[in-house]
């Protein structure tokens, strides 16, 4: 079958694609402009599947009907597309792509008649996770609630974090509300991936460490270059949850061949972390792959872990849903690290 990926030429969707690719789907990519597209092209006709991959330009995914000649003739629908970025001069730059963006998508795939049969959407933890300070094992029945009552309280002087989670939260939600709404009239069911923080080598078109991706970036920042306010001994102390790269991007296409997936929001999560625990593993490889441009990679304050274990807060998640639906093998934090330092090597960073 022919599956169509939005946003194809970012982080998790390149993966996506590339997993779908391996599978023997075809794929329909569809990205911003005609450079994105052919690099993709490139990419996957050097990887031998020149005759299965083809990429649409959506320039404007808020534009009404945005989608509407692009979803025509897919059997199915992997919408990624969704900005992440912590970096926004006004709420609706996150929150409008994130919502009329998902929204149009289930529009578009409503009026194409009765070819798709599944909609996967990639939402995030972001939209299940509430600030605690608490140890506590979240799942799929949690909704972030703090990221609207924020929003409510701040307006626009709202941090661009939670913006972001807002933006996740509030897309997940209008499209359960439209698949409730609609339901009787479709020919596909939906389901939601919500992955942890995603680590893991990047695929997609960088120029230069700079050009990472938010999720990739704070990782090399703190891991790699020691910089910004992770890699502080507080910064070093903050928890958060993650999932490589290709696990996720996995979940993303066994989510399209599991039939008990439909309906349902599914969380992809390695495990809960705290920054150490990148630089200790990063610090205990045999040979650091970057020896040439950081011959020492950062130590942090290995001893925070020792030193406070009642402040190390995990965020974990109930993986029972995940391994009873889609049954993901996950990667290590030491499979991860080694092969994102090679891939950062290989590019020359
Ligand atoms: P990337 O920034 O690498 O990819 C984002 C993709 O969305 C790109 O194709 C980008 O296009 C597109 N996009 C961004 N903003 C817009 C917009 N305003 N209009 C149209 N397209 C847009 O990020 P990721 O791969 O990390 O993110 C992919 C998805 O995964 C998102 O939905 C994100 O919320 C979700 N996610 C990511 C996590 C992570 O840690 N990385 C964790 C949980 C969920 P362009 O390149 O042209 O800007």
């Amino acid at each position: 079958g022919k599956v169509l990926v939005s946003g194809a030429n970012g982080y998790v969707a390149m993966w996506v694609v590339r997993i779908l690719l391996e599978k023997g789907y075809s794929v329909r990519g569809t990205v911003r402009s005609e450079e994105k597209g052919k690099f993709l092209a490139d990419y996957f006709t050097e990887l031998g599947y020149g005759t299965k991959f083809e990429f649409f330009i959506v320039e404007d995914i808020t534009k009404d009907g945005a989608f509407d000649e692009v979803v025509k003739d897919v059997d199915a629908i992997e919408h990624t597309a969704s900005p992440f970025t912590y970096n926004v001069k006004e709420p609706d730059a996150l929150l409008k792509p994130a919502v009329q963006g998902t929204v149009g998508m289930l529009r578009s795939a409503l009026k194409a008649g009765s070819q798709i049969k599944r909609i996967v959407i990639t939402s995030s933890v972001a939209a299940i996770i509430n600030p605690t300070t608490e140890p506590r094992v979240w799942n799929e029945d949690d909704w972030n609630t703090s990221a609207a009552e924020e929003f409510e309280r701040l307006g626009a002087a709202t941090s661009s974090i939670t913006l972001y989670r807002l933006s996740k939260t509030l897309a997940e939600q209008a499209a359960w509300d439209f698949y409730k709404k609609y339901k009787s009239q479709l020919s596909w069911d939906l389901t939601m991936i919500n992955p942890s923080l995603v680590f893991g080598p990047p695929i997609q078109d960088l120029k230069s460490p700079s050009a990472l991706n938010t999720s990739l970036a704070t990782w090399f920042d703190t891991v790699v270059r020691g910089e910004g306010k992770l890699s502080m001994k507080e910064g070093l102390a903050v928890t958060s949850s993650w999932v490589d790269v290709r696990d996720t991007a996995l979940g993303h296409v066994l989510a399209l061949q599991k039939e008990e997936a439909g309906g349902q929001r599914i969380t992809t999560s390695a495990s809960g972390f705290i920054w150490q625990e990148w630089l200790n593993t990063a610090n205990a490889l045999e040979n650091n792959p970057l020896k040439a441009t950081y011959p020492n990679l950062p130590h942090g304050f290995p001893e925070i872990i020792d030193e406070n274990p009642e402040r190390i807060i995990h965020i974990d998640f109930d993986p029972s849903k995940e391994q009873r639906i889609l049954g993901i093998k996950y990667r290590t934090l030491t499979e991860t690290t080694k092969d994102t330092l090679e891939e950062f090597a290989r590019r020359g960073w």
